[in-house]
């Protein structure tokens, strides 16, 4: 029931070869309880179907947190038509999620979501982004990049479940998936398209004016040298 790595753990614990069962509990360690134990049994993935499920699983558990992510987006993006395509892929992602409901019960498995450390990440470094007020529009800019990092988080894994329902058999769950990918592309598309004016805004309208702002630098962004006083004339 312990992994090598917990084993190797434990003896650099007791600081000599292990002696048994003694050896664990001084160690600290405890035996897996008998719910653990069966839980852990029940996820264990045995073949690509397995596998594919729980990648399902993941990604309805993203899909939810990107629900909750993307009206905060919307509130918080300056630019109109940025505005505008956060609040129209919260709608696609309403339809995302109930996608994913739909393949979980063409096969029989109850909707259920499986903790997604990856878009966990990604969602908590854009909120971190977002609580650090930028200035605008390099506030957008920064939302943007926030976005596409889920849009392309999605893209790998939704190619991934589709192509794997494709070699499942299971024809109607790869229609919806590829339905999805299409959508998550395109959504990546139009931010790239307004990330564009955005970016180029965010370059007019900060960049020379905080390098000029900020006390010691030139434009250039280089440290000034200090004008040396003129020598009083003898
Ligand atoms: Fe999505």
């Amino acid at each position: 029931m312990y992994s090598a790595g917990t084993l190797l753990v434990t003896e650099s614990r007791v600081g000599r070869p292990l002696n048994g069962y003694k050896d664990f509990v001084a160690a600290g360690f405890r035996p897996l309880s008998p719910m653990t134990r069966q839980r852990r049994t029940t996820l264990k993935i045995q073949n690509l179907r397995d596998l594919w499920i729980g990648e399902l699983k993941g990604l309805y558990h993203a899909e939810t947190q990107i629900l909750k992510a993307l009206p905060k987006m919307a509130k918080a993006a300056e630019d109109k038509e940025l505005r505008g395509a956060f609040k129209e892929h919260l709608e696609q992602t309403r339809g995302h999620v109930k996608r994913l409901a739909q393949i979980f019960k063409l096969i029989g498995v109850p909707a259920k979501g499986k903790q997604c450390k990856g878009m966990e990440g990604i969602i908590a470094e854009g909120k971190a982004m977002l609580e650090m007020d930028l200035p605008e529009p390099v506030g957008d800019a920064a939302l943007i990049a926030a976005a596409q990092r889920v849009e392309h988080y999605e893209i790998a894994a939704y190619g991934t479940v589709r192509t794997y329902a494709e070699v499942l058999g299971e024809a109607d769950a790869a229609k919806l998936l590829e339905a999805t990918l299409k959508e998550e592309k395109a959504t990546d598309e139009t931010l790239t398209g307004i990330a564009e004016q955005v970016n180029a805004d965010a370059v007019e309208r900060n960049g020379k004016a905080q390098i000029a702002a900020t006390p010691g630098q030139n434009s250039n962004g280089k440290v000034k040298k200090k004008r040396q006083p003129a020598r009083a004339a003898r």
